[in-house]
């Protein structure tokens, strides 16, 4: 019996809004992209130029474009959530535009201004709208800006050439059927960022140095990986992808503090959402020990994850070499609160008291 796996991919008895039906009905995450992209070319002469939305598809790169080589890229992930009345908006577009100009700095790339940012993602947003899923089932549009040393030469300087890029993928609901907590691998061996590092930065190579302890995390049994501070291995920074809140019994809230973790923009927004609710949030360092303790003694009664992928994500147990927390089988009350409020605001389904949404 043969062992190939033979698949149908291409369609040409589905119309192309078929096709389309198709994949929204069912998006998963990243692998089906629109029908167009945007790129914006820099060079230190010109400035920002070309800028264009042309059909999807492949690069033509020469083999020695500066990027393959050393890395100089950085990223933004953000999402185009449909309202019931049919019209599109995004979340806080110009904070994933500052955060980019941010990266840009650390990683010696030229700034893009942030009102161009904004208008790079409405524009491509809004000539594939159809791709946008409706809002039912808490569908989006992931939409992924992206900067690169475009320039072909080989030595370790900035690149002279530099290309922008929007591309969109739908994506279906991270949960399919309500939140459920995730299991967490502490890694001892491998850190993330180190004291002038590139933490702070959404760059590449940040997640590539993560995919190694990412797999140990999922040898281990567990969904995603915790980083700890990388010079004295103690302090909680945070996961592959996402952010980390402590909620404690006598109502205090933490968050490991900025300096060398991703400012996530869920992250800031809970801060101000927790504080329209009338909880502060202590930023701060936060010792790997605080968390183990405390979830075992029950000082500790609610531990989640947050970022733009899963929105907010209960976490169920933290495993280590040696050890585990005692398991926690359902998301907590206020974990559930924060959720259901954020994702209200973005679907339009509640008062945006913050300014916070933006229509495509
Ligand atoms: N930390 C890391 C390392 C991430 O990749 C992400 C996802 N962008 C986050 C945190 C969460 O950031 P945001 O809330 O802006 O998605």
């Amino acid at each position: 019996m043969s062992s190939l796996d033979i698949r149908v991919d291409q369609r040409p008895d589905l119309t192309p809004d078929e096709r389309l039906a198709e994949i929204l009905a069912n998006p998963g995450f990243g692998t089906h992209f629109t029908d167009h992209m945007l790129t914006v070319e820099w060079t230190p002469e010109e400035g920002w130029h070309g800028a264009r939305i042309g059909a999807y598809g492949p690069l033509t790169l020469d083999p020695a474009t500066a990027v393959l080589h050393y890395a100089q890229e950085i990223f933004e992930g953000m999402k185009a959530y449909r309202r019931e009345d049919g019209s599109v908006w995004t979340f806080r577009p110009e904070a994933n535009g500052q955060r980019l100009a941010r990266s840009s700095q650390r990683l010696a790339l030229p700034e893009l201004p942030v009102e161009d940012f904004v208008a790079t993602v409405d524009a491509l947003v809004g000539v594939d709208e159809r791709w946008v899923p409706e809002a039912a089932g808490e569908k989006s549009l992931y939409v992924r800006p992206f900067m690169f040393a475009s320039e072909a030469f080989l030595g370790v300087r900035p690149a002279k050439h530099v290309t922008y890029m929007v591309i969109a993928s739908p994506a279906g609901a991270y949960f399919s059927k309500g939140p459920t907590p995730i299991t967490l691998w502490l890694t001892e061996e491998y850190t993330r960022a180190g004291r002038g590092g590139m933490g702070a930065a959404k760059t590449g190579g940040n997640y590539a140095s993560s995919l190694v302890a990412q797999q140990e995390a999922m040898g281990q049994g567990c969904d995603q990986v915790v980083f700890l501070d990388g010079q004295e291995g103690r302090y909680v920074e945070e996961l592959g992808g996402m952010n980390l809140y402590f909620v404690f019994k006598d109502g205090r809230i933490v968050t490991p503090e900025l300096g060398t973790i991703l400012e996530g923009i869920t992250r800031a927004s809970i801060i101000e959402l927790l504080g329209k609710m009338g909880h502060s949030v202590e930023e701060r360092r936060f010792d790997i020990r605080e968390w183990q303790e405390g979830v075992t003694s029950g000082d500790i009664v609610e531990v989640f994850a947050c970022g733009t992928a899963a929105v907010v994500t209960p976490v169920g147990s933290l495993k280590w070499d040696g050890g585990e927390t005692p398991e926690v089988a359902e998301a907590g009350e206020l974990t559930m609160r924060v959720r259901q409020a954020l994702v209200d605001i973005q679907y339009g389904r509640a008062e945006d008291t913050f300014g916070w949404m933006h229509r495509v």
